[in-house]
């Protein structure tokens, strides 16, 4: 397996579920990592599979978790 990748992103969900203390956050979703070439690869790929990344604030929400965000 030949991995040109060398940036590495991890992103955990920030929504209010999987910030519960108690939140199993890393089988619900709200967990994941991603490989490419550079911080903009990364967010590409995550974009693509539902994430929301807010950069500036240096927040996101896993696919589908945003609706549990307090409105
Ligand atoms: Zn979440």
């Amino acid at each position: 397996m030949a991995i040109a990748a060398c940036y590495t992103m991890d992103l955990y969900c920030e929504c209010l579920e999987c910030k519960k203390p108690e939140s199993d956050y890393q089988y619900n979703g709200g967990f994941a990592q991603y490989f490419g070439e550079n911080w903009a690869d990364c967010k590409s790929q995550a974009k693509a599979e539902g994430w929301s990344i807010h950069r500036d604030r240096d927040t996101c929400f896993a696919p589908g978790h945003k609706k549990f965000k307090v409105k």
